[in-house]
């Protein structure tokens, strides 16, 4: 009843921005990770102060609000998981560059390829590169402190934030940090905010911090026999003074998936290795300079070699990196998809224990990422339809998160916590650390309306149906 007054209110602020009809909730009652929940009404807000009216309105109401950019999280994050309102921020768009101070001023509902292609345009770089680039949106990759393969070189989102504004839970307009190099005024609330996966506030803008757009690229694909002789090239590499922009990994399952994908062998003299692919970028004196160090560190370790000698050839050998992951659907229809870190000095040791999985629970595993952070992909196919295959690999899945805290890592280094990683927060976490955590929820949102239910929550229910929607990443 308190609900229906509260829509109605809501309806007569914003008219035709909010949706009830069940069809056109259903699309959002979901994101990346496909499990639905019910939910009420859909806001697709195109105005920063209409944040500011539906939260002050559910606050009122006691009405949970999940905050949605494109859906693309893979963690449950930006799904309804408690009903209520679903509040889009898509539409709150805009870029402003600002090539003096090199700045993006940029809304959440901005299409990170679109921000890319208008910085690139004016000589600048902004390196934060997630996959799903030409999907998501600003806001999301804010709230998730978004990582990617340029990471090893650039760092994460947040390391290009200057400033956000938003809205408080509670409807307050508020700005944290601002547009300048440099800022130390009170707390970093700034840094609080990006990676809180919507549970603390609803960005409705950013000031982003560019760089210089690199002069020159050059790519390099390097087969090794064994997953630990390439995981040791890494390690070789880096301590040689390579400074990689991406350093990727692939194991010898997603090296067969994406031979399998492409029909034909990726090295005809070694097939079924496992595989690093460089890419080094800077002046062209950086890059000649670090090139000259690949060749010699390829020609240390690796069986065989590929320089990608102009920009097609380099599309192609990241083909291969972005086949395996699609590829790999051929071991099972259904991904549970990890993003853990362990310390550079430990993948050879997480690559063991994921071989130890595989063997003693009987399911597929196949692992890539981002070998040059420790940080990696570590997929456990299964199929929907085998109840005792998804129970042997959710099995396998919790022993793998008990190794990663164990060997000094973390359960997530990308995609954050959501709904899929709660059940593993208290592998992580000490207790005063969580409730330190919960405290400052509890202070920011007293009422518990933003995005409850996520990261500290348990979330048990695996055995619910997941929707077989398409997104348009599926096409890709
Ligand atoms: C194919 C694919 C590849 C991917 N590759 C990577 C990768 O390489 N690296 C990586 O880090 N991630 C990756 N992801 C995960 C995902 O794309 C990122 O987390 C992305 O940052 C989410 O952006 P989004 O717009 O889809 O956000 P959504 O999924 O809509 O939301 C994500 C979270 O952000 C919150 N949120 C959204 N907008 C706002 C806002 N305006 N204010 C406050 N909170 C907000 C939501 O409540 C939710 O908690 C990948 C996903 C897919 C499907």
């Amino acid at each position: 009843m308190l609900n229906a007054q509260a829509l109605e209110t809501l309806q007569s602020e914003l008219g035709g921005r909010v949706r009830t009809d069940p069809e056109q909730l259903y699309p959002h009652s979901f994101d990346g990770m496909r499990l639905a929940f019910p939910y009420e009404a859909d806001i697709a807000v195109e105005r920063e102060e209409e944040v500011g009216t539906v939260l002050r309105l559910a606050n009122q109401y006691d009405i949970p609000v999940t905050t949605r950019g494109a859906g693309s999280t893979l963690t449950g994050a930006a799904a309804p998981a408690r009903g209520g309102w679903v509040l889009s921020t898509e539409k709150l768009g805009g870029i402003a560059l600002d090539p003096i101070n090199r700045t993006a001023t940029v809304g959440p509902g901005v299409v990170l390829a679109t921000l890319q292609e208008q910085v690139e345009a004016a000589g600048l770089f902004y390196p934060p590169d997630p996959s799903s680039r030409k999907y998501c949106t600003l806001g999301g990759n804010l709230a998730c402190n978004a990582g990617g393969m340029r990471c090893v070189k650039y760092g994460v989102t947040g390391d290009y934030v200057l400033s956000l504004r938003g809205y408080l839970p509670t409807g307050e307009y508020v700005e944290w940090g601002r547009p300048l190099r440099k800022y130390v005024v009170g707390y970093d609330l700034r840094s609080l905010w990006v990676g809180s996966e919507g549970t603390l506030g609803v960005i409705t803008g950013a000031t982003l911090r560019l760089l210089p757009r690199p002069e020159r690229q050059w790519n390099l694909l390097l087969a090794y026999p064994t997953e630990a002789a390439a995981l040791a090239a890494v390690l070789d590499g880096l301590e040689g003074g390579l400074r990689p922009a991406i350093l990727e990994f692939l194991d010898i399952p997603s090296v067969t998936g994406a031979e399998r994908a492409a029909g034909r062998p990726i090295f005809a003299d070694c097939p079924g290795h496992s595989l690093l692919l460089l890419q080094l970028d800077g002046s062209a004196r950086e890059v000649e300079e670090q090139r000259a160090l690949a060749l010699a560190w390829a020609e240390r370790g690796a069986s065989a070699y590929r320089e990608a000698a102009s920009p097609a050839e380099a599309e192609e050998l990241w083909n291969l990196r972005r086949a395996c992951s699609s590829a790999m659907f051929e071991l099972g229809d259904s991904k549970l998809n990890e993003d853990v870190v362990v310390p550079l000095d430990r993948q050879v040791d997480l690559l063991h224990h994921v071989e130890d999985l595989r063997q003693r629970h009987r399911v597929n595993i196949a692992v890539f990422g981002h070998a040059g952070d420790g940080n990696l992909h570590v997929n456990f196919m299964h199929h929907a339809a085998d109840p005792a295959e998804c129970q042997r690999a959710r099995e396998a899945l919790g022993e793998l998160m008990r190794t990663v805290v164990d060997l000094g890592g973390a359960i997530s280094g990308e995609h954050g916590i959501g709904l899929a990683k709660s059940p593993f927060l208290s592998l992580q976490l000490r207790s005063a650390e969580s409730e330190a955590m919960r405290a400052v929820k509890q202070a920011l949102d007293p009422c518990g309306i933003l995005n409850p239910g996520k990261i500290f929550e348990p979330f048990e229910v695996w055995d619910k149906p997941k929707e077989s929607y398409r997104f348009p990443w599926d096409h890709a």
